[in-house]
């Protein structure tokens, strides 16, 4: 993770000729390049990469790719989409777990609409025996988003938990707060560019504190998941988990889709829960960016893809 390629390929997620050609090509066949990292752009192709995960003894979460939606009806839209994802998973019988975003919800639009949004698809989860991750964006929306997750669990929402990043200074703070509540808290590093008012600008730094947190959650939060591909801090991690007597069933580790799978099942291996972050959806154009900003080396990928099918 660099802050300069962060920062750049945030700018060029924000350019339209780059997603028009993106579309064109990143998911137009079964090799194209964009499905390294997203599984599809329909449920069914999510459902199917579930269960092959499924099979190989891997948890999942679905994601429906989306973000920074601008209008009410987008966010009722994408909202609707949700239900109808919660009635496809039932009907196919795979785990029931998902993941949303509140930009995606409209929470940039009204945030009482947002409420309103996320209580819909809340309603018919919580029925059906669902667990609901709010992802955590940028630092404009820490507050809010953490806001909205205390309005919900004050109203007895339990299947409900919420993604903290540890490059920001405040998280010590957040994640004290979750663990006052009983409140489950999946532990990343954070993929936006941010500030150095806000957060720490050295990889190193991002990495101290992700490990301080996860031990703050091991030893006092309920049942953490620990989202990160850093074998360096894998291995940190598991060592203290040992040394503290804290058995694999009390937290999990995740990862998402398509990155280290190698770790990802011999972590499993090992006897730790393991599960993938699996998005799709149309609008997969934000998240394959910020999977590039995070490693450069994957460009090279991409462009012989893109060549490939061009030829
Ligand atoms: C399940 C899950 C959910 C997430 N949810 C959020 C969220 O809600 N909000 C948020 O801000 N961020 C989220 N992230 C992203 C996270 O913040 C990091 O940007 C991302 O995980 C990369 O950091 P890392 O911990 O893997 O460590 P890094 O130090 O970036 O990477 C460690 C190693 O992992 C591998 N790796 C990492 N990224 C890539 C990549 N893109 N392509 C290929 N290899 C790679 C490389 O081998 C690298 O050396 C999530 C991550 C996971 C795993």
């Amino acid at each position: 993770m660099n802050s300069g390629s962060k920062a750049l390929f945030y700018a060029l997620s924000r350019s339209s000729s780059l997603k028009r050609l993106a579309s064109k090509y990143g998911m137009s066949s079964t090799d194209s390049f964009a499905r390294r990292f997203i599984a599809g752009e329909t449920i069914d192709e999510a459902i199917q990469a579930a269960r092959v995960l499924q099979t190989r003894g891997l948890l999942i979460t679905l994601d429906y790719l989306g973000e920074s939606v601008r209008t009410i009806e987008e966010a009722a839209a994408a909202t609707r989409e949700y239900g109808r994802l919660i009635d496809v998973i039932v009907s196919s019988g795979i785990e029931r777990n998902i993941s949303l975003k509140l930009t995606q919800l409209g929470v940039d639009v009204d945030r009482a609409t947002c409420v309103d949004n996320l209580r819909r698809i809340l309603d018919p989860a919580q029925r059906h025996g669902f667990f609901v991750r709010i992802d955590m964006e940028n630092s404009p929306y820490t507050q809010v988003t953490l806001d909205v997750f205390e309005t919900l669990w004050q109203q007895e929402y339990r299947n409900l938990g919420v993604a903290l990043q540890s490059c920001l200074y405040r998280t010590e703070k957040d994640v004290r707060r979750m663990n006052e509540l009983g409140a489950r808290v999946r532990l990343v590093k954070g993929a936006y560019k941010e500030p150095g008012a806000v957060a720490h600008q050295k990889k190193k730094d991002v990495d101290a504190a992700f490990l301080d947190l996860t031990r703050l959650l091991l030893d006092e939060g309920t049942y953490p998941a620990i989202a990160t591909h850093d074998e360096a801090l894998l291995g940190a991690i598991r060592g203290y988990a040992e040394q503290r007597g804290i058995p694999n069933d009390r937290f999990e580790f995740q990862m998402l889709y398509g990155i280290r799978r190698d770790l990802q099942s011999s972590l499993m291996r090992t006897g730790h829960p393991m599960r993938i972050y699996v998005p799709f959806g149309r609008q997969w154009f934000p998240y394959f960016m910020r999977r590039l900003g995070e490693r450069p080396a994957n460009v090279a990928f991409v462009v012989r893809g893109i060549l490939r099918e061009r030829s």
